[in-house]
């Protein structure tokens, strides 16, 4: 059986930062029949609720910065997409909730230290991870519009 890690909250997992969730009827119909692992690094790092974080190009590269206290939170981000990773070498698909810092694919925003916009397009700390690992990886809200019309990828659902 096909494996696909996916954000908790588009399951209906109530780990946004604000408590709520982003349950995707849509995207669960497109994937009956698959084994569905959820992930949420922010719940488990920080707890919900939360303050934000954004994406900021840094020195250092790009990091997630605390809206609150400017803190850098990606270590922990980052470490627990490095443990997810490891106990599933074998995942499939990655779909990710767009416009995360975390798990966004092809949508999170970018920010300089001005937050000034650098991008829209910019790919979260977790996702970054499963592209590294050479996952195929999708944003929600584009795999059920492509999968509407086209088989998108290698799981042909
Ligand atoms: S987008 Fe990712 S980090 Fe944010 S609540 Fe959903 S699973 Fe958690």
């Amino acid at each position: 059986m096909k494996k696909v890690a996916i954000s908790a909250c588009l399951l209906g997992n109530r780990c946004r930062y604000d408590g709520r969730e982003n349950y995707n009827a849509k995207l669960l119909e497109k994937l009956k029949g698959v084994e569905i692992v959820a992930f949420c690094p922010e719940d488990f790092a920080f707890g919900t609720p939360r303050p934000t974080m954004d994406l900021i190009e840094t020195e250092q590269g790009i990091k997630a910065l605390s809206n609150l206290t400017g803190a850098d939170l990606s270590p922990p981000v980052e470490a627990y997409a490095d443990a997810f990773f490891d106990t599933h070498p074998d995942i499939d698909l990655f779909i990710g909730k767009d416009r995360s810092p975390s798990c966004g694919v092809r949508s999170a925003k970018l920010y300089d230290r001005e937050k000034n916009l650098l991008s829209a397009e910019a790919t979260g700390l977790m996702a970054t991870k499963a592209v590294e690992a050479g996952i195929e990886a999708w944003d929600a809200e584009a795999f059920v519009e492509n999968s509407q019309s086209n088989r998108t990828s290698r799981l042909d659902v």
